[in-house]
């Protein structure tokens, strides 16, 4: 029985990881879970299950839990997550799901590594904006970080058993989001309720529309590079439309293998959960004679400009990749509220990571401060 910690548990991974534990209540056991601003969905999660801790967005909120569930330990905001992510440091089977969205998922990836936690991460922008700070902390400790990105966790499957210094390249799959069939031109008229219908996958709004402006196979490159220590240029995009195959990993001597299966995350999240077992999921079995074909076709740089500015920022190193994500984040805020327009979102990024000049290997709190920086520049310019 493995005890699950689970921050984002409101969110779509979160519920997918829910149903695997519901699914399997021999196997899993959850302890605790965070949410922000869905209360109501947080208070029906957390009363099917007796839980140690619920974290949640502020006190208000606390208070508002500590009246219905009178034996949990109910906690907020910052603190909150911390709380969550080291809570029973003793637990060595635990497992801390990290499914929060955006930055603020950083910090509490720090703090479990720091107590050997084992972490299964949704949360990609944790590497975007600190892989060099995550990467160093897990040579420092015991702590095992898995992803559950569907992309990675292919990569991750594909690799099993071989040799690290036997990879030539690894190449990773892309849908091409919700608008891969439309001009630059065309893109000048799409609204956010065209933007937010992904062709393949059913997601978080932001990952949704960092799908459509490529930011997330971006920020994915960026996720790869650090979790499997491969150069940037050994990490190949291409554009496959079905999102049968999750991602590949060819070998020096020209042989790839690639990870297929149903787009469904509820399959790399019970790949990590049960790792190293297998156990027959929720996933639906591949039909070939269903599918047919398959397709690929080469990543257009110009057609989608954030990818190639996530590599730049990568390149550059250090504060860019910060810089980066909070623009994105902000932008895509915005354009969430209807307040730019969804090519504005690329011109955002794009004029924020030029016009910063980059600090190398930045701690914790500089990427912190940065973070709140850009963020502030950008919602005062724009939000109007
Ligand atoms: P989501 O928006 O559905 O859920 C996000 C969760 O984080 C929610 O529980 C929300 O309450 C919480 N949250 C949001 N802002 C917060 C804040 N400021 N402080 C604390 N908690 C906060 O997102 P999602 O689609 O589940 O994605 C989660 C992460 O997983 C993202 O990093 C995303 O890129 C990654 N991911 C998602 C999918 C997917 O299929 N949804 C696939 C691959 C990777
Ligand atoms: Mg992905």
């Amino acid at each position: 029985m493995k005890n699950i910690y689970l921050l984002g548990a409101t969110g779509s991974i979160g519920l997918q990881t829910i149903e695997i534990i519901e699914e399997n209540p021999d196997d899993f056991n959850l302890v605790a879970i965070s949410g922000y601003n869905q209360l109501d969905e947080l208070i029906d999660i957390a009363s099917r299950f007796s839980l140690r801790m619920i974290s949640v967005k502020n006190e208000e909120d606390a208070n508002v839990l500590k009246k219905v569930f009178t034996e949990t330990t109910i906690v907020s905001g910052d603190e909150g997550l911390k709380e969550l992510a080291t809570l029973n440091p003793g637990d060595k089977d635990g497992i801390l799901v990290n499914a929060l969205v955006g930055m603020v998922g950083l910090r509490p990836t720090i703090e479990a590594i720091q107590i050997d936690r084992t972490i299964l991460l949704a949360n990609k922008e944790t590497l975007v904006v600190g892989g060099h700070l995550i990467q160093e902390l897990l040579e420092q400790h015991k702590s095992k970080l898995y992803p559950l990105d569907s992309e990675h966790n292919a990569i991750w499957q594909a690799l099993n058993g071989e040799d690290l210094a036997s990879v030539k390249r690894l190449i990773i799959t892309a849908s091409g989001g919700a608008f891969r069939d439309l001009s630059r031109e065309e893109l000048k008229h799409v609204t956010l309720k065209d933007a937010l219908n992904h062709p393949n996958w059913s997601m978080g709004q932001k990952i949704t529309i960092d799908s459509a402006t490529m930011m997330n196979k971006g920020f994915e490159l960026i996720e790869a590079a650090y979790l499997f220590h491969i150069d940037m240029d050994r990490i190949q995009p291409i554009i496959h439309r079905e999102s049968i195959i999750h991602s590949m990993v060819e070998f020096n001597d020209n042989s790839i293998i690639a990870q297929m299966a149903q787009h469904d995350m509820r399959l790399p999240i019970s790949y990590a959960m049960y790792y190293p077992k297998r156990t027959p999921g929720l996933t639906q079995p591949l039909d070939f004679g269903t599918i047919k074909e398959l397709h690929f076709e080469e990543v257009d740089y110009e057609r989608y400009p954030l990818l190639g500015l996530a590599i730049e920022a990568y390149q550059q190193g250090g504060s860019k990749r910060a810089v980066l994500n909070a623009a994105n984040e902000i932008a895509v805020s915005l354009f969430l509220e209807n307040k730019i327009t969804f090519l504005d979102i690329e011109n955002i990024v794009i004029d924020a990571v030029h016009n910063h000049k980059v600090i190398p290997n930045p701690s914790l709190e500089e990427i912190i401060a940065i973070d709140k920086e850009i963020k502030t520049q950008i919602r005062f310019e724009y939000d109007r």
